[in-house]
């Protein structure tokens, strides 16, 4: 049962709950771009969003990960672990696309021969500037252990992904990860869904992800329920 609201982000709301050690995040249909300059709402986004992302942390958990996920308590909240958030985000890449286009001489499209794992300090406020280990070190957000452990793992749940995405017909150009503590054990938090990954169709290209929003690329409340038909069909029943 929700209690009162401990935080209140750009497309998900936290609530304590009885238990301090469990949390419930509800996923809404707001949607956010470019530091929150841009915004707007999509229908059915947060219920798409949360039961992918259900589906995606089950999965993970099932090859050995460890996420902050417990269960669902609506179609659109997910019961989760209280951790402390790690505020990095970090980025598996497999396919050029995004900041990496605009920041380096790469172009879009280029396949990496292997992974290209970026981090990013989470901050609206410094712009999400480039992180690594030794400047986390330096702020005190994490060990030289942690991050190593946490890119370490980054690189498995990205191999786990992009393989089970492949099957169901995505290629995986990138997304984006964060990382909580909890008992001394670094665990996977946040969302994996529409709103954090780079999802383009395997046969048409097309993106059907975030940058809908970002570029106007279409319809987004579409294009995240196909890919919840592709990935949770069992919804749809
Ligand atoms: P980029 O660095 O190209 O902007 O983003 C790389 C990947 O990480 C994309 O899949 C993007 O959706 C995800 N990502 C990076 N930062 C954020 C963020 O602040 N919010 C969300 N929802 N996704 C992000």
């Amino acid at each position: 049962m929700k209690k009162e609201e401990l935080y209140s982000g750009k497309a998900k709301t936290i609530y304590r709950t009885e238990d301090p050690d469990k949390l419930i995040s509800v996923f809404r249909n707001s949607l956010t771009a470019f530091d929150g300059k841009k915004k707007s709402e999509a229908e059915k986004k947060g219920y798409f969003n949360a039961q992918i992302s259900r589906k995606l942390f089950e999965m993970l958990e099932e090859e050995g990960i460890p996420t902050h996920y417990l269960g669902m308590e609506a179609d659109n909240e997910m019961l989760v672990r209280a951790v402390e958030i790690i505020p990095i985000e970090v980025i598996p890449r497999n396919i050029a696309a995004g900041s990496i286009t605009r920041k380096y001489p790469i172009e879009e499209g280029t396949v990496f021969k292997t992974p290209v794992l970026v981090m990013d300090y989470k901050s609206d406020e410094h712009g999400d500037p480039m992180m690594n280990e030794d400047i986390a070190v330096a702020m005190g957000i994490a060990t030289y252990e942690e991050v190593a452990q946490i890119r370490e793992m980054a690189l498995k749940i990205n191999e786990i992904l992009k393989n089970y995405l492949d099957e169901k017909g995505f290629l995986l150009p990138d997304f984006k990860l964060e990382f909580g503590r909890v008992d001394g054990k670094i665990v996977v938090a946040d969302e994996i869904s529409c709103d954090t990954c780079r999802l383009w169709d395997k046969s048409t290209g097309q993106s059907m992800d975030k940058d809908i929003f970002r570029f106007d690329k279409g319809d987004l409340s579409k294009a995240y329920e196909e890919v919840a038909k592709r990935i949770v069909p069992e919804i749809f029943e």
